[in-house]
């Protein structure tokens, strides 16, 4: 396993990590019960893997359920071998008394006394003022000072500059879970993130590297002639793996497998993936990819956000990116998933024309809005 430094941290952290809550069980096609679910966990800390995301199990119908074999993997000794990071959902945040709800009905439900790191999760200019009102920074200070969690860590999408803000409010954090594929390298917050967690002293864990297993699956005939053409044979995971990891200010690569093979997989392609090993040439194929796929969009969006802010408090650049998600990978799963998780519905346009008006690409977004509404209407978050 290739090690590398996590920011300031001191530590050292696998190439490749897991999340670990997505393991498919025997009914949805995946390695079984409990115990095989966890083995397969334990078998990717034999191979070296050092931090596990647990993920969130409250979005399960049964989240003690949901969470037993991870219990059951960290048995016998394996807790000790790898870094934890739990997570605390920043939406419906508005007291210290939500945070540490959560955090403690994670505990619990992991059977843990404490973690290595406390995530806020999907942190974006957002829920940022509300988690400041609920008191974000001295809690995070408690946690710290109890012992329930070694670090902070947030995990962050949206433009880069918010950083800034979130660093300068609180500056005792020490990972950022972010996007980054080589199809986010400009947004969320891209490779202009860096700056910052450079400076920052943060470590880095790149998540959805392959766009949550959407860039294995329906591939457009234009993508796999690019990779076709390449004068290396490789599988798109690693074209994928390759870009994300040859970044040096990556840390990590964390992955959510569907079964032992898979993680095993990852974990050769990461053995070589080593900081700037993509030259020239592969980085402009995956270049070439990105533009395929970007031209299989159902709009042209550029993410410049001169449609905002939008009256009623329509989110119009996140919902025209996830139709466009939903199109470009002729998959509807993650983007109803998340549409509904981000509370969309909540905001309905009540088409005053006014974005529409503000773009500067013309682009026709009240019919993008209510072709997204009905697209991801009735999603049930699991
Ligand atoms: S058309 Fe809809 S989304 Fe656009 S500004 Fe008006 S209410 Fe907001
Ligand atoms: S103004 Fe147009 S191009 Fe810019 S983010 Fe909004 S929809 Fe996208």
């Amino acid at each position: 396993m290739q090690y590398r430094k996590l920011g300031k941290t001191g530590l050292e952290i696998s190439a490749v990590s897991l999340g670990t809550l997505r393991i498919p069980s025997a009914a949805e096609g995946g390695p079984h019960g409990v115990r095989e679910r966890s083995d397969a966990i334990r078998a990717a800390i034999d191979r070296g893997v050092n931090y596990l995301n647990l993920g969130y199990p409250s979005y399960f119908k049964d989240p003690g359920a949901a969470c037993e074999y991870v219990r059951a993997a960290l048995g016998g000794g394996y807790r000790d071998k790898v870094m934890l990071a739990l997570n605390i959902p920043s939406a419906g945040i508005t007291s210290s008394d939500d945070l540490e709800r959560s955090l403690r009905t994670q505990l619990e439900l992991f059977g843990l006394e404490s973690v290595d790191f406390c995530i806020i999760d999907k942190v974006s200019r957002f829920p940022w003022q509300k988690l400041k009102d609920a008191g974000l920074d001295k809690w995070a200070d408690s946690v710290l000072e109890r012992g329930l969690a070694k670090m902070m860590g947030l995990s962050f999408h949206d433009d880069a500059y918010y950083l800034e803000e979130i660093n300068k409010y609180y500056p005792r954090w020490s990972l950022l879970e972010m996007e980054y594929s080589f199809l986010d390298h400009k947004h969320h917050p891209g490779m202009g993130g860096f700056k910052f967690t450079e400076q920052y002293g943060l470590g880095v864990v790149a998540t959805d590297v392959l766009k949550g297993g959407r860039l294995l699956k329906n591939i457009p005939g234009t993508v796999l002639a690019v990779w076709e053409q390449a004068p290396q044979k490789r599988p798109p995971e690693e074209w994928a793996i390759r870009w994300t990891l040859s970044h040096q200010d990556v840390s990590s690569a964390l992955f959510e497998f569907e079964d032992p093979a898979q993680a095993g997989r990852y974990i050769d392609i990461a053995e070589t993936a080593t900081p700037g090993c993509a030259d020239v040439f592969e980085n402009v194929r995956a270049s070439k990819a990105r533009d395929a796929y970007y031209a299989a969009r159902a709009v042209q969006c550029t993410s410049c956000r001169c449609c905002m802010p939008c009256p009623f408090d329509v989110d119009v650049p996140r919902i025209v990116e996830l139709y466009n998600d939903a199109v470009m990978f002729s998959d509807d799963t993650i983007p109803r998933f998340l549409y509904n998780l981000e509370g969309h519905p909540k905001t309905p346009c009540r088409s005053c024309g006014l974005c529409e008006k503000s773009c500067p690409k013309r682009l026709p977004l009240m019919d993008v809005l209510e072709k997204a509404a009905q697209r991801f209407a009735s999603g049930e978050l699991r």
